[in-house]
C-alpha cells in the first residue's frame, strides 16, 4: 500500500501544474514582413476569405523567453515532467544542447488537452484586428485562426495570461509602433533592388521606437539576405517594451533587402 501512495504521490509531482505561474524573463514580440515569407521558395498563401493582407509587418507571435538558457532540469514541476513525460519533437528541439531557452506548450502538447485549446469565443471581440495584423501567410492552412490557436497552445499557454489578454495585448503592443513607418522615417522602403546596411536598420528601429530590437534575415528564392522578422522585447507584464536583454544569432549580413509586398 505505501508503494501505491508513494508511486502516486512521485507521478502528481511529475505532473504539469497548472496553477504555477511561468518564470520566464520577458516576451518577445515577434512580426514579419510578409515580402520576405512570400519571395522565398516555399511561397506564401493568403488568408482564406480575407486576401492580400496590407503590406504591413503582422505578428507572428509573443512568445515568453528565458533571459538565460536553462538546463533540462532546471525547473521543478511542470518543465520537468514534460522533459520526463513524452516530450515531443518541438520540445526536445527547444531543450537542445544549450537546455531550455524559453517554456512551450504549459497546457501540455497533445491533442487532447481541451482546456487549452483557445475558442473563437475567447476572442469574438478581437478577432476583426486579428485578423488584419495577425494574418497567417501560410499555404498549409489558410485559417488565420488555426494560427492564432497554434501560437496559443506552444506559446500563450506560458504567458500568464488568460487567451483574451494574451491577443489584446500582442495587437496593443503592436499598435504603438508602424514598424514600415519607422523604417520609412528612416529612409529604408520596400524595394527589390535596394540594399540596406542592416545596422541602419537596426538603429532605426531602436531610434524609432526608442528600444533596441533583434532582428531575423531569411533569403529570397535567388539567395539574397532581407529582413523577415523584427523581435521587439516586452515586459513579463506585455504591457511596456524594453530594451532585449539578448542579442540572437542571425543570418542577416552587412546588407539586408526588404522585398516589395
Ligand atoms: P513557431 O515559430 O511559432 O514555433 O511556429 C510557427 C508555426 O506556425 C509553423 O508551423 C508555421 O507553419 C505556422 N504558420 C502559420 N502561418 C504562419 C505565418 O504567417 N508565418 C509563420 N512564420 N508561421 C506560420
Amino acid at each position: 500500500m505505501k508503494l501505491v501512495t508513494a508511486f502516486v504521490v512521485l507521478l502528481f509531482s511529475l505532473l504539469p501544474d497548472s496553477s504555477t505561474a511561468e518564470d520566464f524573463d520577458f516576451f518577445y514580440l515577434v512580426q514579419q514582413w510578409p515580402g520576405s515569407f512570400c519571395d522565398t521558395r516555399q511561397g506564401c498563401c493568403f488568408p482564406d476569405g480575407a486576401g492580400k493582407p496590407e503590406a504591413a509587418f503582422g505578428i507572428h507571435g509573443l512568445w515568453p523567453n528565458y533571459a538565460k538558457c536553462r538546463g533540462r532540469h532546471h525547473r521543478e514541476g511542470g518543465g520537468l515532467a514534460r522533459a520526463v513525460l513524452g516530450a515531443d519533437d518541438a520540445f526536445l528541439a527547444a531543450v537542445g544542447r544549450r537546455g531550455k531557452c524559453w517554456p512551450e506548450y504549459c497546457g501540455g502538447g497533445g491533442d487532447g488537452d481541451g482546456g487549452h485549446q483557445l475558442s473563437p469565443w475567447d476572442v469574438r471581440d478581437l478577432v476583426a484586428s486579428l485578423g488584419r495584423s495577425w494574418p497567417t501567410l501560410s499555404c498549409k492552412n489558410r485559417r488565420s485562426f488555426e494560427f492564432w490557436s497554434y501560437e496559443w497552445k506552444k506559446h500563450g499557454t506560458c504567458s500568464n495570461l488568460d487567451p483574451h489578454d494574451y491577443f489584446a495585448r500582442a495587437l496593443q503592443l503592436r499598435e504603438r509602433h508602424d514598424l514600415a513607418a519607422v523604417l520609412a522615417d528612416a529612409g529604408i522602403v520596400p524595394s527589390d533592388t535596394d540594399t540596406y546596411p542592416v545596422d541602419r536598420v537596426r538603429d532605426a528601429i531602436a531610434q524609432g521606437t526608442g528600444f533596441v530590437a533583434n532582428l531575423e534575415c531569411n533569403r529570397d528564392a535567388d539567395g539574397e539576405a532581407q529582413l523577415f522578422q523584427v523581435y521587439q522585447c516586452v515586459d513579463r507584464e506585455a504591457k511596456d517594451l524594453i530594451d532585449c536583454p539578448l542579442p540572437m544569432p542571425t543570418k542577416c549580413t552587412d546588407r539586408v533587402k526588404l522585398p516589395v509586398f
